[in-house]
């Protein structure tokens, strides 16, 4: 097929999970002829995100805040257990967000839910073409980038932006190379509901086997995320649901009572990725084609958000969104936050999976430093929600 042949767009996305179409809102606004290209389903596997400030500011300008007001619980206080049976154990660790001057952390909100809401605003948003089909084929060349694939007519843009999740073809396609490891670890997800209040508390217990997280959802409800080894997560999976919620009450030490499962569940094996470069040739990478790691601390997501407020940036004073110099400068945008954050999660999921003393010592040395002394809490507090505040 001959290039000139293909329906021309500003900006191709490739990918519509909650990066990418948030990236065509953002992108979309700056008047820019936008096309998002993917299947439009959100999995119901009980992941919530916790957005943090700087994201739900973001998705209020994107003007996702009223259907968002409703779905997200809001996060006032962080609490961390030692939970690994250390000789080194410490009390736990509690972190207000009224200690640096927020109502809240962050708010949580069922994945599925955000992704339902994004895509409802990109059908209302005339800017922005909606294609539903999985791209098969990326042709580059020097002036723009072709998207086939099944059931759509061929797509010829001058930015094409890589929102293809952990396999992503737009890597691929930019011959961008990424470095992929797994954790001997899975993920359990569920929302369950329980009989006492949350008071809008996050509880990370740290076992030896990785976090044990309860987040807060609107009402007596909360999200779980429970990081096991491989085997014992397929034998805590294989419960059915009032064992299963029993399991969950017993790990949680009873803390939010009696607990019942109030939605779907699922299981995510654990894995990191990181790439050498945020774009290359016309091609631009996001959300979780340009990075993966741990549910740890609620980065994931947030940093997705982040590539898009960087591109929305780059892309903002040229003619040519996919101009050498607008792949260059988002590439520079991106590289210290992303490769800070990766490197800082992937440490402290290891020093949890390390059955070695110096790292409990270290752990447990760290924890009650950060409760005793208030000028380091509020570092570390404002170092995880860096981004989210004041940008
Ligand atoms: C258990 C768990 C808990 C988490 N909790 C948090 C949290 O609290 N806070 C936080 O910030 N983050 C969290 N995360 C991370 C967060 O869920 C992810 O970072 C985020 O969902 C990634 O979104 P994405 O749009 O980049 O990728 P995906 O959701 O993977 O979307 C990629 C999309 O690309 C599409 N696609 C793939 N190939 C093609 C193709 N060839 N053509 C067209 N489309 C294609 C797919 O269909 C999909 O829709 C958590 C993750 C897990 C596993």
């Amino acid at each position: 097929m001959n290039s000139s042949d293909a329906h021309p767009v500003d900006i191709a996305i490739v990918g519509a999970g909650a990066v990418g179409l948030a990236a065509a809102l953002a992108l979309a606004e700056s008047g820019r002829s936008v096309a998002v290209v993917g299947p439009l389903h959100a999995l119901r596997d009980g992941r919530t995100v916790a957005l943090l400030d700087g994201s739900w500011r973001l998705l209020g300008e994107l003007g996702l805040a009223d259907v968002l007001a409703e779905r997200a619980a809001p996060l006032c206080v962080m609490r961390l257990v030692d939970d690994t049976g250390s000789l080194f154990r410490q009390p736990p660790v509690e972190f207000r967000a009224s200690e640096v001057g927020l109502d809240a952390f962050g708010w949580n909100v069922e994945n599925a839910e955000l992704v339902e809401a994004l895509a409802a605003r990109v059908r209302e948003t005339a800017a922005i073409r909606l294609v539903p089909g999985l791209v098969s084929e990326i042709v580059a060349d020097e002036a723009g980038v072709t998207l086939t694939g099944e059931g759509f007519p061929p797509l010829r843009a001058r930015l094409v932006v890589g929102a293809d999740g952990r396999q992503s073809r737009v890597r691929a396609a930019a011959g961008i190379a990424a470095r992929d490891w797994r954790y001997p670890q899975a993920a359990l997800t569920a929302i369950l509901s329980h009989t006492r209040d949350h008071c809008e508390t996050s509880t990370e217990f740290h076992t030896r086997k990785g976090p044990f997280t309860l987040v807060p959802l609107p009402g007596r409800r909360s999200s779980l995320v429970w990081l096991l080894d491989p085997e014992e997560a397929d034998a805590v999976a294989a419960l059915d649901d009032p064992a299963f919620a029993r399991r969950v009450e017993t790990q949680a030490h009873s803390l939010l009572g009696a607990m019942q499962l109030d939605g779907p569940r699922g299981r995510v094996p654990m894995g990191g990725l990181s790439v050498e470069r945020f774009g290359a040739g016309r091609m631009v990478l996001i959300g979780e084609a340009a990075h993966v790691f741990p549910p740890i601390g609620a980065q994931g997501l947030n940093l997705g958000l982040r590539d898009v407020t960087a591109l929305r940036e780059a892309v903002s004073d040229s003619s040519d969104p996919g101009a050498a110099g607008v792949v260059a400068a988002y590439d520079r945008a991106r590289t210290a936050d992303v490769r800070l954050r990766t490197g800082a999660v992937d440490a402290l999921n290891r020093t949890l999976l390390a059955d070695l003393m110096p790292a409990d010592l270290l752990r447990g040395a760290g924890l009650l430093a950060l409760s005793r002394l208030g000028p380091l809490r509020r570092l570390v507090m404002r170092q995880g929600l860096a981004g989210g505040i004041g940008r």
